[in-house]
């Protein structure tokens, strides 16, 4: 296979050994001579799985008895719409920090009355609000805490004097985070923990049943906690493909192991990104993103940017344009990319720019 970095911002890379044995899967799942893909779900072997991931979940993040985590289709944005039907009765505030926050804003204003607490579009989003005063007869907080298309992050699990809910779409599993401080953390697994296709909702038990609305039974997180993620067919692949992905996280050594990597791989890109003439980065330095890493080309050079493009892909960077909306690069340092990946993209900045004196 050709020799590349992948930095895609989801989905992710993913780890060899998860795909690996996916593969196995694909032919023979678990010894049963069937495929996983045809593998019926109400099965002993598929129990094991699911019932293997659920642990995992929840030895990785330190998940306490209080909470029980799910696993549904839809896309983190059906979630968005999940949180207003399952917690919003009175009053909802969102932190704006860019346009996956805004669509789950917009999506709760279609089910009652929710605002934006404090919101960066000023300047096109490149930082955390702070300093603001959340009331604490509020239904809920809806944070993002890292914003994938900006690259910036909430990198504290924060205080909050009513029911926090967090998007960590792209930061779940990156590092640790103070669960029992949440009433609810949901994401798509595709930014960091598995293929498209599942999300992941960490729930609060006691923090359901207190809408006065009816929730159709599909969005009812109850209906899925009750049935452990069982109540229709799952999305039996991306799970298995998820469970592979965690079963490396642990072998490496958990959450706090890969913090540790992650912290290493965003310095060592950071730190490129502040020392070379050619690039700057667009997010607040103390705001950035470990997961996400977004920049442009420095004032002036600006008429380079298409040749970096092209001299980054001949030496087999993949994924580093930036979003439509923002422009420029971004290179995501997800789990699976290593401190390797990280250290050609950097080499590959101090080549160009020599090239370029
Ligand atoms: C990608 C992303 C989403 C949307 O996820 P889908 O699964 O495509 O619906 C939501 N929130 C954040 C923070 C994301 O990065």
């Amino acid at each position: 296979m050709k020799k590349v970095h992948v930095f895609n911002a989801g989905p992710c890379l993913l780890p060899q050994v998860a795909i690996d044995h996916a593969i196995e899967a694909l032919k023979d799942f678990s010894g049963t001579g069937i495929s996983v893909l045809s593998i019926s779900h109400r099965t002993k072997e598929w129990d094991a799985v699911m019932d293997e991931c659920r642990a995992l979940w929840k030895e990785l993040l330190h998940i306490p008895d209080t909470h029980e985590v799910v696993f549904l289709g839809g896309g983190a944005s059906l979630q968005f719409l999940y949180v207003a039907m399952n917690y919003l009765e009175k009053k909802a505030a969102y932190l704006d920090t860019g346009v996956w926050a805004h669509k789950a804003l917009k999506e709760a204003q279609g089910i009652g009355d929710a605002y934006a607490i404090a919101c960066s579009k000023d300047k096109n989003y490149t930082y955390i609000p702070k300093g603001f005063e959340i009331p604490a007869d509020l239904d809920y907080l809806h944070i993002t805490t890292n914003n994938t298309i900006y690259g910036t992050e909430i990198h504290e699990d924060i205080d909050c004097p009513c029911p926090l809910i967090a998007d960590m779409s792209s930061d779940i599993m990156s590092r640790p985070v103070d669960v029992s401080k949440y009433d609810l953390i949901y994401g798509g697994a595709q930014k960091n923990v598995g293929p498209a296709g599942v999300i992941f909702a960490i729930i609060r038990k006691d923090s359901l049943g207190r809408v006065s609305r009816y929730i159709p039974t599909m969005l009812d997180y109850r209906t899925h906690i009750d049935k452990l993620s069982m109540f229709n067919t799952p999305p039996v692949f991306a799970i298995y493909v998820m469970n592979e992905t965690l079963k490396w996280l642990k072998s490496i050594g958990g959450v706090e192991a890969i913090h540790e990597i992650n912290v290493r791989k965003a310095k060592l890109l950071y730190d490129e990104i502040d020392r070379n003439s050619l690039f700057v980065g667009t997010a607040e330095k103390e705001d950035r993103s470990l997961m996400n890493v977004c920049f442009v080309m420095a004032p002036g050079h600006e008429d380079l940017q298409d040749e970096f493009f092209a001299f980054a892909k001949e030496r087999g960077m993949v994924g580093i344009k930036g979003h439509r909306s923002v422009g420029g690069f971004r290179a995501s340092l997800y789990n699976a990319c290593s401190e390797e990946d990280v250290q050609a993209l950097v080499d590959c900045m101090k080549e160009f720019e020599n090239l370029k004196k």
